[in-house]
């Protein structure tokens, strides 16, 4: 479906996954693009984040449809972006119930002898498990900068170390760009994908973005070599293999997130906790992605999620052809800003 007219003059501020991916989308499709960030690239929540690439199991919600295409979109990506650090390992999940719940899309039920086959130390393979086969994991940061070198490559402006002070607009009311530390950026459109900042950056222009920052801590350990092949997921962590001699794992406490990698996997006696890092989310306070235009504020269009290394190429792209071509994309219905 097309709407009014695209914008083809964009201030995207953010450079995370999301306002990267947002900017090197728009770019490609033509458009001129600015990207604005306060810091470096995926220096927000990003670089604090578990990225795994979870689209699987998914069965209902608003953004369902929106995830359900996640994994095909990084594959996608991929090919346009050689080199684009993705790792397609599968993920093994497991909790301490008697059953197996229904397997969802994307996913199988396996038994013991498969869990054992696919992480052979699990000292204790759990009767069940659910084996997600497509999901994979990025190194998040990697994938920032191989996003904002293809939206350079396709001649975007990329203002590091440039804090956003305000939004501007004209006499109309419309957006006319930004202002910041290093002087205005003139613009015909702003995307807000600053994560948590995108709140306050909305505010005085009288626009409630409802999206808060949610506290998650990322613990970095020391492995041996091969110790964890897959994505795996208990009630006591979400962990997985960076380096031959690391793991990082996304989980509440640190003493007992490496006393239960030291009791699930054999060889893990020596593993220790390396650093603990506490991450923002920005979390919509209804857990569904932010992502369209204001309409009180014309050329104002906001990108904020959780799961949003999740659903960060399939974004990208959605909202650069609704940016550029001018099109509604149905995908990203359930996620208006308007539905507060
Ligand atoms: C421990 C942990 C585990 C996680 N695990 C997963 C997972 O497995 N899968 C998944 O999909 N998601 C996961 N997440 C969530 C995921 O990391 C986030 O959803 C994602 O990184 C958000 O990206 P973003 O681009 O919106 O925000 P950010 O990465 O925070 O980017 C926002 C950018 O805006 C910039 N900015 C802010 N204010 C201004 C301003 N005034 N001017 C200019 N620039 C500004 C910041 O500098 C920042 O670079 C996890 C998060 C944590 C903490």
């Amino acid at each position: 479906m097309r709407s009014s007219t695209g914008s083809r003059d964009l201030v995207v501020v953010g450079a995370g996954i999301v306002g990267a991916s947002v900017a090197y989308h728009a770019a490609r499709a033509g458009a001129a693009v600015t990207l604005v960030d306060a810091g470096r690239p995926g220096g927000g929540v990003t670089a604090d984040s578990f990225a795994w690439i979870g689209a699987s199991g998914v069965l209902d919600g608003p953004a369902a449809a929106l995830r359900a295409t996640a994994t095909a979109e990084y594959h996608r990506l991929g090919t346009e972006l050689p080199g684009l650090p993705v790792t397609w390992s599968g993920a093994l999940s497991w909790n301490r119930q008697r059953s197996a719940p229904a397997a969802g899309p994307g996913q199988t039920i396996v038994d013991a002898a498969t869990v054992a086959s696919i992480e052979p130390a699990v000292r204790q393979p759990p009767e069940w498990a659910i084996w997600a086969p497509d999901d994979g994991a990025v190194d998040s940061v990697g994938v920032v900068e191989r996003l904002v070198a293809g939206a350079r490559a396709h001649g975007t402006r990329v203002r590091l170390d440039t804090a956003v002070t305000a939004l501007r607009r004209d006499a109309a009311g419309r957006i006319a760009g930004a202002d910041t530390t290093a002087g205005p950026l003139p613009g015909t459109t702003v995307v807000l994908a600053a994560g948590v900042a995108t709140a306050a950056l909305a505010a005085p222009l009288g626009v409630r973005v409802q999206v808060e920052p949610s506290p998650c801590p990322l613990f970095r350990l020391s492995a041996p070599a091969g110790l964890v092949r897959t994505l795996v997921s208990t009630e006591d962590f979400d962990l997985r293999q960076v380096a031959a001699d690391r793991l990082i794992a996304a989980a509440d406490s640190p003493e007992q997130t490496l006393a239960a990698v030291r009791s699930t996997f054999r060889g893990a006696e020596s593993v220790e906790l390396l650093s603990t890092r506490l991450g923002a989310r920005p979390m919509p306070v209804d857990g569904e992605p932010i992502i369209g235009p204001i309409a009180e504020v014309p050329g104002l269009y906001v990108s904020v999620m959780h799961a949003a290394v999740t659903l960060a190429a399939a974004v990208g792209r959605l909202v650069a052809r609704e940016l550029v071509d001018g099109t509604v994309e149905p995908t990203l219905s359930g996620c208006r800003p308007d539905r507060f």
